[in-house]
């Protein structure tokens, strides 16, 4: 069983063949509205990948919200925990232009008012074996469930994702932290050090487990062709999340490939592959 509190977005993609400058307008050649935020997509990952799911967090009252839920649940994630909040859905505005150069302005929204956890958030929790965060929700937050899993023996792992200074007491509750190559450098080497696991990923070269006591075990992506890499850090820590009570000899080989496949199509939350598919390009 795993338990997400985390964010919930509706990314909304322009293709333009510039990026526009200040003050001016132009007009674009193709827009999609697609779920994501890490939070979900890192859920939905991980209840494709095979985990039970419970997801804590919140939308807004617009017309986003609905789409939001219904991917949640379409991915049989447990959405009991959601709240509906007033105001609008968090969402981002992305900008790509021909050259793949992109603008992006994320806007949390309901996101930012996931500022407390209820009593019922905090049994899912406790009754979890893993509580995977990130950190596009309050800091203070993670810090509250991430405080309720230790105290349950439940495994605390964080991505800690868009990469900023972590509070000295989040680190000391960490039990896996999930970087990639710049969130380990920005983070650097004493919080990088603090933790008892430490994985990375290394982009097309797989990723890395490491520990205090010497311990290291290294997985290689297997070779995919590679159509969008969006999206795979999620599938990976998800991947990681459902896989990591069968020890790392086993959870980083299952990640690994579930991040590879996550990039061979389009798109975030719904481009990671199912646990079936997973086991499939492990065994190839
Ligand atoms: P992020 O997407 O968060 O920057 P990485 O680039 O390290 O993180 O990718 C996360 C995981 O996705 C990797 O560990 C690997 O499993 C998979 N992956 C990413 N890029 C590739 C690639 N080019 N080929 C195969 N697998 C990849």
């Amino acid at each position: 069983r795993i338990a997400v509190v985390g964010s919930v977005n509706m990314d909304l993609l322009t293709a333009t063949e510039r990026l526009p400058a200040p003050g001016e307008s132009i007009l674009g050649s193709a827009f999609a509205a697609t779920p994501g935020g890490k939070g979900a997509n890192q859920a939905i990952a991980a209840a494709r990948a095979g985990g039970r799911v419970t997801f804590i967090g919140a939308v807004g009252s617009d017309t986003f919200a609905l789409e939001l839920r219904q991917t949640l649940v379409e991915a049989e994630v447990d959405t009991t925990h959601l709240r509906e909040v007033d105001g609008p859905s968090g969402i981002a505005t992305i900008t790509v232009d021909a050259a793949g150069q992109n603008s992006i302005v994320v806007v949390p929204g309901a996101n930012s008012t996931l500022t407390a956890l209820e009593p019922a958030d905090l049994e899912a929790i406790a009754a979890a074996d893993v509580l995977l965060c990130q950190l596009e929700i309050p800091v203070a937050t993670v810090l509250a469930a991430v405080a309720h899993a230790a105290e349950h023996d439940t495994v605390v792992m964080l991505n800690p994702s868009p990469a900023q200074p972590l509070p000295r007491e989040l680190v000391a509750l960490v039990d896996v932290l999930v970087v990639n190559e710049t969130e380990a450098a920005q983070l650097g080497p004493d919080v990088i050090s603090a933790v008892p696991h430490l994985v990375t990923t290394l982009g097309g070269s797989g990723a890395e487990y490491t520990n205090p006591g010497g311990a290291a075990v290294h997985a290689d992506a297997p070779s995919v062709e590679v159509v969008d890499t969006t999206g795979a850090g999620d599938a990976f820590a998800g991947a990681l999340a459902v896989s990591w009570m069968r020890g790392p000899e086993t959870a980083l080989p299952f990640a690994t490939a579930a991040g590879a496949l996550a990039t061979t199509r389009r798109g975030a939350s719904t481009s990671s592959p199912t646990h079936t598919a997973i086991e499939t390009a492990l065994h190839r």
